[in-house]
């Protein structure tokens, strides 16, 4: 735009013979044109806007205060809700995540269920998508997701094709990040590291109000930092990964091992399953933890201690001011946090000498990729109700202008 600024004649070029000699369509022209390029500093800025696009050009502050939805795919399931400026949830519905052997297409039908589904009882202004994957930088491509069949796919622009409102497109980590720092266990933190336990470990950073997503978008992948040389095995083709000591998995793989070996101190979680080893689940071990069996609180101990030597790395990285625990393992709370906290002073760099982040459990459970996704999606938003009821507006005045003609024409 700053081009186009510069390249126009700063003088309206001069007529070719005299002023009258320009005919009166022409010179409109030239005037309209003119007018467009010399109007006020706040119309200048028009053209800016118009191209908003789907492109993230907002602040929170600034987006419109509009109801958004908010879609989390994750490996099991979708979860689909309309949520206000404020991060309240007006309504909510789930499906099913399509398996992984379906197309692409599949999966993106489903979300166009949801979302046509929602927008028959809401305004629907903005679709943000949170995604179990790697977004490219541009947030249009899904580059690799796990549990899907995406694989490079442009899932932005396809939806935003068939939904005709603005859609943004994140990785799930960092929508669930956004919506701690908005509204929950993140508020008012300038620099805040996100950590999401669920099967893996998610991460995201947040500074100054912005999500960090490194040059190619795929920053915060934290579970894969090495921690352990030549230790477990790990899906991404490494070895000891951190996401392999501290996580859901990690978990149930030990609870696993314990009883599978018959070890004395694994008869609680043992009896509890009916003898059926591979029925014990990450929120079970919680549970009995919380019900004072020891092995359970003991794997959780362990899981909580090797939180806190990868945030310990985090910190020294990073320096932020707080780490928010989310994710389905971090309802454990202090059976998890407690531990983690422990780790982390010990292994802290230049502890005693430095100020230390604080360590908190996330607030908004499992609906925060959701509402943050839908909070993100508000900085691409457009005020289709405003616009609709312009036009709503233009087609009732000229239907009644019609109506005052017919009627005229009738008496006459
Ligand atoms: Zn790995």
């Amino acid at each position: 735009m700053d081009g186009r600024f510069r390249d126009f004649p700063r003088k309206r070029p001069a007529p070719p013979h005299s002023a009258l000699s320009v005919s009166v369509r022409q010179n409109r022209a030239l005037m309209s044109t003119y007018g467009n390029f010399t109007a006020p500093i706040g119309s200048r800025r028009a053209p800016a806007l118009r191209t908003v696009g789907t492109r993230e050009r907002r602040s929170h502050l600034t987006a419109p205060r509009v109801p958004t939805v908010g879609i989390d795919i994750g490996g099991t399931k979708v979860m689909a809700g309309v949520v206000d400026a404020d991060g309240n949830i007006l309504e909510k519905l789930r499906a099913e995540t399509p398996d992984k052997s379906k197309s692409p297409k599949v999966v993106e039908d489903t979300i166009v269920e949801l979302v046509l589904d929602l927008s028959d009882r809401h305004d629907v202004h903005a679709v943000g998508i949170g995604a179990a994957g790697w977004v490219d930088a541009d947030r249009n491509r899904v580059l690799f997701a796990p549990h899907l069949s995406w694989r490079n796919e442009p899932l932005r622009d396809r939806l935003a094709g068939r939904l005709a409102v603005p859609v943004l497109v994140d990785n799930d980590a960092n929508a669930a990040a956004w919506a701690e720092w908005r509204f929950g266990a993140g508020r008012g933190e300038d620099h805040l590291v996100m950590i999401t336990l669920g099967t893996g470990i998610g991460g995201a950073i947040l500074e100054d109000g912005q999500v960090k997503r490194g040059k190619y978008g795929v920053a915060g992948e934290f579970g894969h930092m090495q921690v352990v040389p030549g230790g477990h095995r790990c899906p991404c083709g490494n070895r000891g990964c951190w996401e392999q000591y501290s996580s859901g998995n990690a978990l149930v793989r030990e609870a696993k091992e314990l009883a599978a070996a018959d070890s004395p101190v694994a008869y609680g979680i043992i009896e509890h399953v009916k003898g059926q080893v591979d029925d014990i689940t990450g929120p079970m071990i919680t549970e009995l933890a919380r019900e004072g069996d020891a092995m359970c609180v003991e794997l959780l101990q362990d899981i909580g201690q090797w939180l806190g030597v990868g945030i310990a790395n985090l910190a020294a990285a990073l320096d932020p001011s707080c780490f928010v625990i989310g994710g389905g393992v971090s309802a454990a709370d202090d059976l998890l946090i407690a531990p983690a906290r422990d780790a982390f002073k010990r292994q802290l760099t230049g502890r005693g000498y430095r100020p230390e982040a604080r360590i908190v459990r996330a607030q908004l459970g499992p609906e925060a990729g959701m509402v943050g996704a839908a909070d993100l999606a508000r900085l691409v938003a457009r005020r289709f109700r405003r616009a609709n009821r312009r036009r709503v507006e233009r087609h009732e005045r000229y239907a009644r202008y019609t109506e005052s003609r017919r009627s005229q024409w009738d008496s006459a």
